[in-house]
């Protein structure tokens, strides 16, 4: 199905069954603020690097896994049929950095970050500045061969697990005062400090602290690209990780519709299995076909990306993917939760924890609001048939 290759079907079976090992290990994450014992954290990440599964987003001459988009979709559909964010260490260093990345960059950062070395966090969103990334007032001041780098950031997801952080700022002084920068601020640097760490819905061992950064000094090295150049990163990171985003949510529902069935399958109310009732019969029902409607969009849109199409197109059809693949995701959690009836409403049950976890997914790259703007910008533009 899907026209995938004999290569697709095969790392997409070498996945499912890493993410097959992790699963079994989900309640003791969820009851241990998404921890588990370290020698079991490296146990798994070995074996992802031995499967080639870390990097499939970066060029082999880099010592990444070259994979096509569709099938780093493939991979990341499977790292969404765990909970928790146990597959999370299959890791996408930032897709966008080899093209502008220095030999320097190459050497201190990249390269290790390929190798699961090293890990990266995105400071990028403030208290003021969420969806509108250009209202950020973090500010990078040049001071000879150094950047002095100020802000408070909000959500820095994976701080505790990162070697360093993206910094996205405005310049304050020079030919591009006002417009964007990034910069890579090694952790921990004089300066830096988690201001706290708010606990979120999900459980996973990866936090989102608020961090300030006062008076960083990092000099010119570390910035990435040009003066000017931070919001074209941006771009780039959500057009992929929408993408990598629904992904992980056709993984999410396949896996609840699974339990779904079988626990309907198996349920027996008033001397009958509850698949047999109509009314829940149904909600699995739409759970299936939205699921394959969901997949069809995101396979065709990698398929897109590997096909070189428009730029544009290839961005609204990112949004489209990820606004719907978040929405149903939504859905099929909802319905399976109902499904389960007092069960659904157990953390050591599966439909509760994606119940929870699957809500941030129509937040985070992008909100559904945001999504449905850049699509219907694009409609507005190119017309129907050019975008689905
Ligand atoms: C768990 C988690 C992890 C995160 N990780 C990171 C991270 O690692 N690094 C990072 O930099 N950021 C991170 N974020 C931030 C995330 O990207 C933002 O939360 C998201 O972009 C929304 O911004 P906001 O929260 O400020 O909401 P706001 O922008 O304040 O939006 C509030 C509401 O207004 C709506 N709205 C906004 N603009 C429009 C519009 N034009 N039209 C219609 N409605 C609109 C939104 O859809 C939303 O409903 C994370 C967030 C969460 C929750």
């Amino acid at each position: 199905m899907y026209g995938l290759s004999e290569e697709d079907l095969e790392i997409q079976a070498r996945t499912r069954g890493f993410i097959d090992e992790l699963i079994p290990y989900e309640t003791e994450a969820e009851m241990n603020q998404g921890e588990l014992p370290a020698e079991t954290s490296e146990k798994f990440a070995a074996r992802a690097r031995e499967l080639g599964l870390l990097a499939t987003n970066m060029p082999s001459e880099l010592g990444g896994g070259g994979y096509t988009m569709l099938q780093q979709v493939l991979v990341q559909e499977q790292v969404g049929r765990a909970t928790n964010a146990l597959g999370w260490m299959i890791s996408t260093p930032p897709q966008w950095w080899p093209a502008v990345a220095t030999d320097y960059q190459l050497e201190h950062w990249l390269i290790p970050t390929v190798r699961g070395e090293m890990a990266e966090c995105y400071a990028i969103t403030e208290e003021g500045a969420g969806s509108d990334v250009d209202a950020i007032e973090s500010t990078a001041r040049r001071e000879g061969d150094e950047y002095l780098l100020n802000g408070v950031k909000w959500h820095v997801t994976s701080y505790n697990e990162a070697t360093y952080a993206f910094f996205q700022a405005k310049l304050t002084d020079g030919p591009h005062a006002g417009e964007h920068a990034m910069f890579v601020v090694d952790l921990p640097t004089p300066g830096v400090r988690v201001v706290r760490t708010p606990a979120y819905s999900h459980t996973i061992a990866h936090h989102h602290p608020i961090v300030a950064f006062e008076d960083v000094r990092v000099p010119t090295s570390h910035r990435v690209g040009e003066e000017g150049d931070g919001m074209d990163f941006s771009y780039e990171w959500f057009r992929f990780e929408r993408i990598m985003v629904a992904a992980r949510c056709l993984g999410a529902a396949e896996r609840l519709i699974s339990e779904a069935t079988a626990f309907a399958n198996e349920r027996v109310v008033y001397g009958q299995t509850i698949m047999g009732y109509q009314l829940v019969a149904a909600m699995l029902a739409d759970s299936l076909t939205e699921l394959f409607a969901a997949r069809s969009i995101v396979y065709e849109t990698a398929r897109g990306v590997d096909e070189g199409r428009d730029r544009k197109i290839q961005h609204a059809q990112a949004s489209m993917s990820k606004l719907y693949s978040s929405e149903m995701a939504g859905r099929v959690a909802d319905r399976a939760v109902q499904i389960f009836g007092g069960r659904g409403y157990m953390r050591e049950n599966v439909a509760e924890r994606f119940f929870r976890e699957l809500r941030v997914e129509r937040i985070w790259e992008g909100t559904s609001e945001v999504q449905r703007s850049i699509i219907s910008q694009q409609l507005a533009k190119r017309g129907v048939r050019q975008l689905v």
